[in-house]
């Protein structure tokens, strides 16, 4: 479908905001960037000074990561698919599988600083779409601490993290969790969701292929899907 009522276009406006991101500057409507993110709607409030100077700094935050943000906001597409070379191994294909899901989980954390619940229900959306093309993801210690460290407690994607372990780990992957490098939240988490399935048994489909909106922020919030927008 190419044709869409003009009531669900994104609002564009005409003022234009500068973003900077490590040391790259993006050019962005306001209008557009504050419908969507409360950090931004805050930022560019009259009293702050960000709204005179009309540039909004975010140190820390790679330009890679924000342009595919911005890549979204106009277009609602989650573009991280990493394109092929001509010649490549196993090895490599494995490598970019890698790189796309940490860049996915980074992208969630860039969602919940700029406090963008669309952006981070969109993101939740592709990590279970390569969950669930790929059958498994890489959870290693390292991966599953930085999703702990950029998200609080109650938060969807540490959810989305503890059942793909239920439902796709090997009996190896399992017995790694003695390994203490492992977030204790994440093995408390595992342990209950167990707990939970012990008279249910594993039947059925994953959580995540019978509804993604389980691990959207809107069902906190009663706002709308982002998928009713697109
Ligand atoms: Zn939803």
């Amino acid at each position: 479908m190419i044709r869409f009522p003009i009531s669900r276009a994104p609002q564009l406006g005409k003022a234009i905001i500068t973003v900077r991101a490590g040391t790259e500057d993006f050019a962005i409507h306001e209008t557009l960037i504050r419908s969507s993110s409360e950090f931004f709607n805050g930022a560019l409030r009259h009293e702050w000074k960000e709204a005179t100077q009309r540039v909004v700094d975010l140190p820390g935050v790679s330009p890679s990561l924000f342009e595919a943000y911005s890549r979204w906001l106009y277009t609602g597409k989650v573009f991280s698919i990493q394109s092929s070379p001509e010649k490549e191994g196993e090895t490599e294909e494995d490598v970019k599988r890698v790189a796309e899901w940490v860049s996915l989980l980074m992208s969630y954390a860039l969602g919940e600083r700029l406090l963008d619940a669309h952006y981070k229900d969109a993101i939740v959306d592709a990590c279970i779409e390569v969950v669930v093309l790929e059958e498994s993801v890489c959870w290693t210690p390292g991966i599953v601490c930085s999703v702990y460290s950029n998200t609080p407690p109650q938060s969807p994607l540490r959810d989305l993290l503890v059942d793909v372990a239920i439902w796709t780990a090997s009996d190896d992957e399992m017995a790694q969790l003695s390994n203490c490098g492992y977030p204790v939240e994440f093995v408390v988490g595992l342990m209950a969701a167990l707990s939970s399935l012990r008279q249910k048994g594993l039947k059925g489909k994953p959580p995540y292929k019978r509804d993604p909106c389980l691990y959207h922020e809107h069902k906190k919030t009663g706002m709308a899907c982002h998928r009713e927008k697109s």
